[in-house]
């Protein structure tokens, strides 16, 4: 009957990237119930990007010259499955994680998210402490999201909003998505009950005004903005040095119009450097990436969509842990194989970066890794 028909098929990507070889044999170091890398930083935070798809095309992420509107995104089967990411979400936490964050791309476009949520939510530590489940989003499926993602576990998300001037904000985000309804989105989901923080990414020259306006606009709320100093992540945005705005910068034009004082670290590894009002008004916090790295406490291991263990957010070439799950392997070789790829680690980009000494090579974009 289709004789003669053509079927449109979509492109599909299957994967091209190198993938290191996973240690079979090795020493596992560990210390405190957490694996220890070749610097002794225990791994503590899980990264999960659950899909390379986004409906923004944020200039300093997925700049639209190089993820054009027939970009080819992974398809589905390349993806991990929810029951794949749930098993490498076990094992980690049996082994030290007592942090998960969903990202992407954009994590809301994920279907049936809030049913991974639902599962990751009920993991405990060995301690028997629920792990610290949070979300980075773009806002702009939460208002139609958070209360589900409320109800299946989900206690804290980050929105990402970059300013609150349309023009500046539509610029940023090159799909003409207002700040306004990034805003309706927080307030929204602070009324469900989440905690909110907001991540701003500073670039000079666009949205330095943007600092104090957008601090004015939580201060009192709640909502913790944090201010992130732009990064040379993948290789699409064109980056450069002079376009970062120092976070020391950002401090002092808040400290400019309001007191402020250092407040101490909660969590060792934390990224921010946190500041509060001292009239009371809440917190911000500065993320300083390029200008006082912390790679020394950097306890982080991201997990791409299609299952790939990163080591760092500036790396180019993960393990392929997918090609294990889906060949069958035990618990306990998943388990060994994971373990002796964080203790082999000894990943410093931000460090060498300052030192003049960062590895040219090309890095894999931040859709993909997820920030
Ligand atoms: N789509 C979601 C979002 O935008 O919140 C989650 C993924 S996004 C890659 C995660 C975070 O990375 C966002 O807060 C975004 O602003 C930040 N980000 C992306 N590219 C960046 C860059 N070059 N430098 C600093 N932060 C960046
Ligand atoms: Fe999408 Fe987030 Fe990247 Fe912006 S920063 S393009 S919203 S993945
Ligand atoms: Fe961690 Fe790499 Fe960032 Fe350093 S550069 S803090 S090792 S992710």
């Amino acid at each position: 009957m289709n004789e003669g028909r053509v079927v449109p098929v979509r492109p599909v990507r299957v994967i091209t990237r190198p993938a290191l070889p996973i240690p079979q044999a090795g020493e596992i170091r560990r210390e405190g119930g957490a694996w220890r890398d070749r610097l002794g930083r225990p791994l503590t935070d899980l990264r999960i990007s659950v899909t390379d798809h986004c409906n923004f095309r944020c200039r300093y992420c997925m700049p639209k010259e190089k993820f054009a509107k027939n970009h080819q995104f992974l398809a589905m089967t390349e993806l991990l499955t929810f029951e794949e990411i749930l098993r490498v979400s076990r094992i980690a936490v049996r082994n030290g994680i007592e942090k998960i964050r969903l990202t992407g791309g954009e994590p809301l476009l994920r279907k049936g998210i809030e049913g991974l949520v639902a599962d990751l939510a009920q993991l405990k530590t060995p301690a028997g402490k629920p792990i610290d489940l949070a979300m980075t989003t773009n806002g702009s499926l939460l208002v139609r999201k958070a209360e589900a993602l409320k109800a299946a576990g989900l206690k804290r998300v980050t929105v990402s909003l970059d300013a609150i001037d349309e023009e500046i904000f539509q610029g940023f985000n090159d799909v003409g998505y207002p700040a306004a309804k990034v805003l309706e989105a927080i307030d929204f989901a602070q009324k469900t009950g989440l905690k909110v923080k907001v991540n701003t990414v500073v670039k000079k020259g666009v949205n330095e005004g943007e600092i104090v306006r957008i601090a004015e606009r939580f201060r009192g709320t709640g909502v913790i903005p944090r201010f992130i100093e732009y990064m040379d992540v993948g290789n699409a945005n064109g980056w450069r040095m002079d376009e970062v705005v120092p976070s020391r910068e950002v401090v002092s034009r808040i400290a400019e119009r309001w007191p402020v004082e250092p407040m101490a670290h909660t969590t060792p590894g934390e990224t921010a450097s946190r500041w509060r009002y001292t009239d009371g008004s809440g917190e911000f916090g500065v993320i300083s990436s390029v200008t006082q790295n912390f790679c020394r406490t950097c306890s982080r291991v991201r997990l791409s969509m299609e299952g790939r263990l990163y080591l760092c957010l500036f790396a180019s070439i993960g393990y392929d842990i997918r090609t294990m799950l889906r060949g069958g392997c035990t618990e306990k070789e998943l388990e060994d194989a994971f373990g002796r790829i964080w203790t082999n680690r000894e990943d410093r980009y931000s460090e060498l970066r300052a030192l003049g000494a960062a590895p040219e090579r090309d890095k894999v974009e931040m859709n993909y890794i997820g920030g």
